[in-house]
């Protein structure tokens, strides 16, 4: 098969013939059929994730068609169109038995743990425990981002959030997930508050319903960012999410709540790019919470399948280039530099 390989971190990012992969006995191949370009994919590639070894293929955020299923397997059959959550979970461990499939501790990663989706074919665990059955008429373009970063964005908001109508909500960086995060707020009748540093990504982020852009360059990161919240909430955001996953984001993010407010993890703080710095004299006076969210359960996905096939939701609307997998190592390099999602739709 054809895959994008590299075989130094953040060495060079080419396309090669490798072998095709087999399905574990639970597990599945799945012919690609889409694939977003993921600000994780960029960790990966610069050596952020101590599971990645060389030489790798990157790319965890993918839909396509079942091509190859293991003796084990009773859920699936080749043809079946899927998605999966980044973190396939064992699906035997007492966290997995109680729903907390996002944890798994002997969770595997596709384009982390083994070889992922910039490839003509992946191999998924577990597939009985993580494929996620797509409805028909769901391009897969629009599907990928249901592995990874509209689910996560979903659970973040709706599940570990809290989020109530009628409450303020902050996203902290605009990119893939943090636009996801603002749909699906406003869906869920929050108020919302975008910040990022690229007016293209702010614009989005209007035309997903956010009443108020903040744009951080402008203002000032951390405390001017954070001031600018308040003031446009009146107080502070009852929800905000750092997005992004950067120390400064972090830090916005947990500045900008009011009393009582939940700030929720959602970018990656991989500690190579610094350790963020959390002002937890303002969790105890205030009584914060700090909470992290890391994708989401395949059986929690119905909740949102149905958001999207009711057209509440628009994951379509995210998907702002399609590209060839020869395209997707520039796109890799360039991550952040244009807003909206980018996939990999032809091989
Ligand atoms: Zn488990
Ligand atoms: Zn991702």
């Amino acid at each position: 098969m054809r895959a994008l390989v590299f075989e130094a971190y953040a060495g060079p990012l080419e396309v090669h013939d490798v072998w095709d992969p087999a399905p574990a006995p639970d597990g599945v191949v799945v012919r690609v059929e889409a694939t977003g370009v993921c600000r994780s994919d960029w960790h990966a590639w610069q050596g952020h994730d101590p599971d990645v070894r060389l030489p790798h293929v990157p790319g965890h955020e993918l839909a396509g068609t079942v091509a190859a299923v293991g003796r084990d397997v009773r859920r699936w059959r080749e043809g079946d169109r899927v998605t999966v959550p980044f973190v396939c979970a064992c699906g035997r461990c007492a966290l997995c038995a109680a729903g907390e499939h996002q944890v798994c501790p002997h969770q595997t990663q596709p384009g982390f743990t083994h070889w992922g989706s910039f490839a003509e074919l992946v191999a998924l665990d577990a597939a009985d425990v993580n494929l996620v059955r797509l409805p028909d008429g769901l391009p897969s373009a629009t599907a990928a981002s249901l592995g990874c970063r509209f689910a996560t964005a979903y659970r973040a908001v709706v599940q570990v959030g809290r989020v109530r109508p009628g409450e303020w909500v902050a996203v902290h960086g605009c990119g893939g997930v943090g636009l996801s995060a603002v749909q699906v707020a406003v869906a869920a009748g929050a108020r919302v508050v975008a910040v990022d540093v690229s007016p293209g990504a702010l614009e989005l982020a209007r035309s997903f319903g956010a009443e108020v852009g903040v744009d951080a360059r402008a203002v000032g990161a951390v405390g001017g960012t954070a001031d600018a919240v308040v003031e446009a909430t009146r107080g502070g955001a009852a929800v905000s999410l750092d997005a992004l996953g950067s120390p400064g984001t972090c830090e916005a993010s947990v500045r900008s709540l009011r009393p009582r407010g939940r700030h929720v993890q959602v970018g990656l703080l991989p500690p190579g790019a610094g350790r963020a710095v959390v002002p937890m004299e303002r969790v105890i006076a205030l009584e914060l919470e700090v909470l992290g969210s890391h994708g989401m359960a395949a059986h929690a996905y119905d909740g949102m399948l149905g958001l999207v096939a009711a057209g509440r939701l628009r994951p379509d609307l995210l998907v702002t280039r399609e590209l060839a997998l020869a395209d997707a190592a520039q796109a890799l390099r360039d991550v952040g530099r244009q807003p909206g999602i980018a996939v990999v739709t032809a091989f």
